[in-house]
């Protein structure tokens, strides 16, 4: 069986930089679990999947045009000190979630501290990035109509639930 629109695809993979230094991969026991076409990858790595079978293995380059986008500067901003909690330890290199109205969680990283002001990047820790993907495809399958209505994989890779 190929990978096509609405499969669902059993996939390892370790995820590197254009210098091959490791950022990511699926974990040793259990490979990401998706159902293709619903963008639940990069587009670029959507793409490159499509028509693979089990036991197939890849090496994908994405642009950050296909990944995560490029950059954008005025995502990047400054705040005071007395934004967050009190108590709360602040880092350079923090990461934590802020839920912008409608639009879902963003990641948002502490980039610099000086003194009492604090500046936060909300870029994909990713964007701008070529990523370099190695893939095994592991299971291919139809996805249950529960899966579908559901819009994710349940079971092995997916959600217990
Ligand atoms: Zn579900």
């Amino acid at each position: 069986m190929q990978i096509s629109h609405h499969k669902v695809a059993l996939i390892d993979y370790v995820l590197s930089d254009a210098q091959g230094k490791p950022i990511d991969s699926s974990s040793e026991d259990e490979p990401l679990a998706y159902i293709h076409g619903t963008d639940s990858l990069i587009t670029g790595l959507e793409e490159e999947l499509e028509g693979c079978s089990a036991g197939d293995s890849i090496d994908v380059v994405v642009p950050p045009d296909k990944g995560y986008g490029q950059r954008d500067e005025s995502l990047v901003q400054t705040v005071s000190r007395d934004q967050f909690e009190a108590g709360v330890e602040l880092e350079v290199g923090m990461q934590f979630h802020a839920h912008d109205e409608g639009d879902g969680p963003d990641i948002v990283t502490i980039t610099a501290i000086e003194g009492d002001q604090v500046t936060l990047d909300t870029n994909h820790p990713l964007a701008g990035l070529s990523l370099h993907f190695d893939v095994t495809v592991v299971e291919v399958r139809d996805a249950t109509a529960e899966e579908l209505e559901h819009g994710h994989v349940h079971g092995p890779g997916g959600h217990h639930h």
